[in-house]
């Protein structure tokens, strides 16, 4: 793929519609490149990457997306080992399971599906998986190296999101990246991310004065506050790459219709049939209006945490082994 970044701003006249930056296409070559990754450690040293999948409690949402990481596992040859464990679990009872899987010569890595019932004393869990095992990235010292700009295990959402950047092309170095939402998990890895690659960042969050007026100076803007539609046309820089992180649930056909133009007819079936539809945290319609590129919800980031996580994975049974 060929595509270069508009940065400057486009005559409206001139304007059609927001190119979508395909989260499925790059997903799918990343898996394919895992695969065949995969299928030559089996050839040439009988070694074959191992994915543990915690899930604890009853949360529908953590189960879809532990079901997809799994699936992800057999599509690219990866085992997974699933171990489920009751919303009652206390934080010693995960900890000895952690202690258990760090121990695993099968187990190369370890993902412990987020967000854990209350109970459970979360940063204790994180800090307690094996660094060298941490496939998410959300260990300390992991989040310390990429502070430090010599990344061991990137978090697989934020990793996803350079991938998309790259493989369309896009220009990061020099670029003005803003990033709304400086969460663990997305906000300020991607903002280290982007600035190790010399965008100039600027990260904001719920105490921000005048954010519309400071992420419309993005050429790369980046979404992940977990608020339906928030980016609304007066955030985005005409021509202006946006990358929409969040996963939101609509059920009101009406606001369907105001979100999704002309798409949305579908969408308003979607929520007739199954309750509800996914939105993202940008305003689809006006950010079509508008942005040089977006990445839809879903169909984008999403995909590539998914195959992140199988990238990473890959890596840790190669580093583990010294391969
Ligand atoms: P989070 O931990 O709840 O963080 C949200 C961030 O948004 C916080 O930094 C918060 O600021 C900021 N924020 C909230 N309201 C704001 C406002 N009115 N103005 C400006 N900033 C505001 O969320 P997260 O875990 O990063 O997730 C964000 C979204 O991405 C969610 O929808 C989540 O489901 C989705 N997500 C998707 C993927 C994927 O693979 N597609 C992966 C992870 C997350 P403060 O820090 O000041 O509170």
């Amino acid at each position: 793929m060929r595509y270069v970044l508009r940065l400057t701003p486009m005559v409206s006249a001139e304007k059609t519609r927001a190119q979508i930056l395909d989260g499925r296409v790059v997903a799918d070559q990343i898996k394919q490149e895992v695969a065949a990754n995969v299928r030559q450690l089996v050839t040439e040293h009988g070694v074959k990457p191992c994915l543990a999948a915690v899930l604890v409690g009853d949360d529908d949402a953590s189960a879809v997306y532990v079901r997809n990481k799994v699936r992800a596992c057999a599509e690219v040859g990866i085992e997974s080992d699933q171990r489920r464990l009751p919303a009652t679990t206390t934080t010693e009872e995960l900890l000895a399971l952690i202690r258990e899987l760090n121990q695993s010569e099968e187990i190369d890595g370890i993902l412990v599906q987020l967000p854990l019932p209350k109970q459970i004393d979360e940063a204790t869990i994180i800090s307690a998986v094996n660094p060298a095992k941490d496939v998410d990235g959300f260990h300390p010292s992991n989040v310390g190296l990429l502070a430090m700009g010599s990344p061991r295990f990137v978090p697989c959402t934020p990793a996803g999101i350079i991938e998309l950047l790259d493989r369309h092309q896009i220009q990061i170095a020099g670029a003005n990246a803003c990033v709304v939402g400086r969460s663990q998990i997305v906000g300020r890895p991607v903002a280290s991310l982007l600035l190790q690659r010399d965008a100039t960042v600027t990260i904001c969050h719920s105490r921000t004065r005048d954010l519309p007026d400071v992420a419309r100076r993005a050429d790369i803007l980046i979404a992940a506050i977990g608020r339906p539609a928030f980016i609304r046309g007066n955030y985005i820089k005409p021509g202006a790459v946006v990358i929409d992180v969040g996963v939101n649930k609509i059920t009101d056909p009406n606001q369907a219709h105001s979100l999704f133009g002309a798409e949305a007819g579908k969408r308003i079936d979607a929520i007739r049939k199954r309750g509800s539809t996914l939105v993202g945290d940008v305003h689809p319609a006006e950010a079509d209006a508008l942005a040089g590129w977006r990445t839809p919800v879903p169909g984008g980031v999403g995909l590539l945490t998914v195959a992140m996580l199988m990238r990473n994975t890959l890596q840790a049974s190669k580093w583990r082994r010294a391969l």
